[in-house]
């Protein structure tokens, strides 16, 4: 069976390793991605901040060698789920089963001003970008700000908030600063109200304005005021910004995608095209845009794959749940373990920071650096 998978992020990476894992050398897949390495979500605040440089963060797919897995950089350009044939810049894959991980794109242009006066740190370029810029802010309001829901990684902003107040502490200009965190929702983790309650705690100790139910919908670079939905207009001289996001535009154009994700079955990861599954970021689960979410999703779709090779049972039903760390600031680290489908509505549990905690993060990162990469 040619199974192809598309976009090595964590879903991808998890799915191939585990067919690779139970299918050895026939496990007849390839991976594609256009790019050349892989970076942690968490790992973009370390570079912003000027805690990690880019160069050590990355994870070169080149050590990502399993047997039965054939990896491609490439760049996609065409998916004909019908057909389940998929087109790049270097040529035509055909496969039996077709997997579309390519997660969530940003789309800069849906937040007019963004690009020319603002900064983003959702991507590696524009967490580098913000590594240079950040070093000259030393007066003024900077505002964090969310330009469209639903984005990766809920807590990343509020995480973002509390550790620009660590930096600018650390420099002496804190005084001289003011922090603002705009949201779309009503609470910083929505499933979580114990989460909530200790993220406002900590924005209100560290003198951090939050700024609920409304999103940033444009900036206006010259008088350098952030537009929000509800007509507010909030004046800044730093704007690091969340864009907008939506499915890559190969996506988009495939035809596969509706209101700007890909709707699969939620149990099973199934498109409405047979033998086309769809995991994470890119498509609507019912769960939140996270890796780990990807990364489980991913581990229904393997199942499902290795039982119908070998003849083994189809796996439980998807059960949407997962664990995010929250970086609190001053190095503390908490928890929040959410449940997105197994009960009416989602929930979330809420684990206080810890040192264990801290210890857990690190343990999340490597065991994912030796499993996908042997490191
Ligand atoms: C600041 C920040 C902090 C975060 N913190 C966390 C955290 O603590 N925990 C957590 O679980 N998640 C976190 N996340 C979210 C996490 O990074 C994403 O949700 C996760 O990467 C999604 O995985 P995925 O496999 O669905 O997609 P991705 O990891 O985005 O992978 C998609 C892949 O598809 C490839 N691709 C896209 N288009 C094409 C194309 N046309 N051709 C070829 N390849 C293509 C891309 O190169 C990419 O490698 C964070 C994100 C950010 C931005």
């Amino acid at each position: 069976m040619r199974i192809v998978i598309l976009g090595a992020g964590f879903g991808g990476l998890e799915l191939a390793t585990i067919l690779s894992d139970a299918l050895g050398d026939d496990a007849g897949v390839t991976l594609i991605d256009e790019n050349d390495a892989f970076l942690f979500g968490y790992s973009k605040l370390d570079v912003m901040f000027g805690r990690a440089a880019l160069g050590d963060v990355r994870l070169p797919y080149a050590d990502f060698a399993k047997p039965g897995v054939l990896f491609l950089r490439e760049t996609i350009t065409a998916i004909d789920p019908d057909a389940r044939r998929v087109t790049t810049n270097a040529g035509v894959h055909e496969a039996d089963v077709l997997v579309v991980a390519l997660g969530a794109d940003y789309d800069f242009d849906a937040t007019p001003g963004l690009v020319e006066g603002g900064s983003e740190f959702y991507s590696a370029v524009g967490a580098e970008r913000l590594r240079g810029v950040l070093p000259g802010f030393t007066r003024g309001r900077a505002i964090v700000g969310v330009c469209g829901a639903p984005f990766k990684c809920p807590p990343a902003p509020s995480e973002a908030a509390l550790l620009l107040h660590d930096y600018l502490s650390e420099r002496g200009v804190r005084d001289d600063c003011e922090i603002a965190l705009v949201m779309p929702f009503g609470t910083p983790v929505p499933p979580s109200p114990d989460t909530s309650a200790a993220l406002l705690a900590a924005f209100a100790e560290r003198g951090i304005e939050f700024v609920p139910g409304r999103r940033v919908s444009s900036l206006d670079p010259a008088r350098r005021v952030a537009m929000l939905d509800d007509g507010a207009e909030l004046p800044y001289d730093l704007f690091l910004g969340v864009p907008k996001h939506r499915a890559p535009g190969v996506v988009l154009a495939s035809g596969m995608a509706e209101d700007g994700y890909v709707p699969v079955d939620s149990r099973t990861l199934e498109t409405r095209f047979p033998d086309v599954y769809a995991v994470g970021d890119v498509a609507t689960v019912g769960v939140p845009k996270a890796g780990v979410f990807s990364e489980g999703a991913a581990r229904i779709v393997a199942a499902s794959l290795v039982a119908q090779l070998q003849g083994g049972e189809r796996p439980a039903a998807y059960d949407g749940r997962g664990s995010c760390y929250v970086e609190f600031g001053a190095g503390s680290v908490g928890r929040v373990d959410v449940d997105f489908l197994s009960g009416p509505k989602p929930t979330g549990t809420f684990q206080e920071p810890s040192a264990d905690l801290v210890a857990e993060k690190q343990h999340f990162g490597a065991s994912r650096r030796a499993r996908w990469f042997n490191r």
